[in-house]
């Protein structure tokens, strides 16, 4: 199978939103009138981002999930997609559940493949995602303001629970497993909640490097600090089903870090003043992703996390994941 055969095979599809997909120099895409586009990249790249032997139809769902995220976080809608991809070899064994892990999820979010670049190389994915918001109401990291509610979708910390098990650091039971891994490899991106989220947030990021560390983006465009209710974070963690008990088997430092840096969530951080409460949990409701209120944003800078006694922790402890720290 040459290049050309590949492409033609496994990622040559009708557009119907985009005037032009694959198969030109370019593709062509038109923003409905008073959109702006919202332009994305993220780059998955093997033994950094994935294990080799990861389910082909995985890391497809992810590769454009973790691109589908960012538009979330910007209360986008998805419009299309350009995919870059390295291979090791053309085998249609691998491409074709990867192709249809990738265009699954692309279906299900109306999200069209236009074109990308297809090359021989160490396994490296790249996916550029472009959206549509209307003109000036992106959600953005520089919005929160003093006062605010700090809110989280989903749950926290599954991933890197997923992923410290993998690498034979714990061990968890089967089912535990089974579902944490799922988070890890198959993240849902919380595209409808970001559409919700307009015109109610103030402020919106995805998690993808650690709830702390991505909070931290929103306080420094912002211009403001945080509290964060510790005990209400530390119950956001679903695979340990009540916290830090004793009979779930987690050592407690390991559940802190899984939630507050654990990286892969790839739920949304968000602040909306507390007039907006009501809205926030009908947008949850309204999307079937439950939304939890775990601090506040405060005037001045830095993050502070309270025990329920409100005591402060030490939260440097728990910095985020930084690929040249
Ligand atoms: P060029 O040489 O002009 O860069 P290519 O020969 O690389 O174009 O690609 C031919 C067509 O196939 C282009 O429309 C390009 O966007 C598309 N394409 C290449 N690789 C992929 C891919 N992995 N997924 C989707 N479209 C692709
Ligand atoms: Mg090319």
């Amino acid at each position: 199978m040459g290049e050309f055969d590949l492409i033609r095979r496994f990622f040559q599809r009708p557009v119907h939103r985009a005037a032009l997909g694959v198969g030109d120099d370019c593709a062509l895409l038109a923003p409905a009138p008073g959109m702006q586009l919202a332009v994305s990249s993220d780059m998955l790249v093997e033994g950094r981002h994935f294990f080799a032997d990861v389910d082909p139809a995985a890391l497809g769902h992810k590769a454009l999930a973790v691109n589908l995220s960012d538009l979330a976080a910007c209360g986008a809608r998805p419009l299309a997609f350009t995919l870059a991809l390295a291979l090791p070899r053309a085998e249609a064994a691998w491409l074709q559940p990867f192709a249809a892990g990738l265009l699954t999820l692309a279906d299900a979010h109306g999200c069209e493949l236009v074109g990308g670049d297809t090359t021989g190389g160490p396994l490296n994915i790249c996916i550029t995602v472009f959206g549509e918001v209307p003109a000036g109401q992106a959600l953005l990291r520089s919005g929160a303001q003093a006062g605010d509610d700090l809110w989280v979708s989903g749950t926290l910390g599954d991933a890197r629970l997923a992923l410290e098990a993998l690498q034979g650091r714990i061990a968890l039971a089967p089912d535990v497993l089974a579902a944490t891994r799922e988070r890890l490899e198959r993240p849902t991106p919380r595209v409808a909640l970001g559409l919700a989220l307009r015109g109610v947030a103030t402020s919106a990021i995805d998690l993808s490097d650690g709830l702390l560390g991505d909070l931290g983006h929103i306080l420094a465009a912002s211009g403001v600090g945080a509290c964060i209710d510790w005990p209400i974070a530390m119950q956001l963690i679903a695979a340990s089903q009540g916290g830090e008990s004793a009979e779930a088997g987690f050592d407690a430092e390991l559940l802190r870090q899984c939630v507050l840096a654990g990286g892969d969530d790839y739920e949304l951080a968000f602040t909306a003043p507390p007039a907006q409460r009501s809205a926030v949990e009908a947008a949850g409701r309204q999307c079937g992703t439950p939304v939890t209120r775990i601090g506040r944003i405060e005037a001045g800078s830095g993050l502070r996390l309270l025990d329920g006694a409100g005591r402060e922790l030490p939260a440097q402890r728990w910095a985020s994941f930084d690929h040249f720290a």
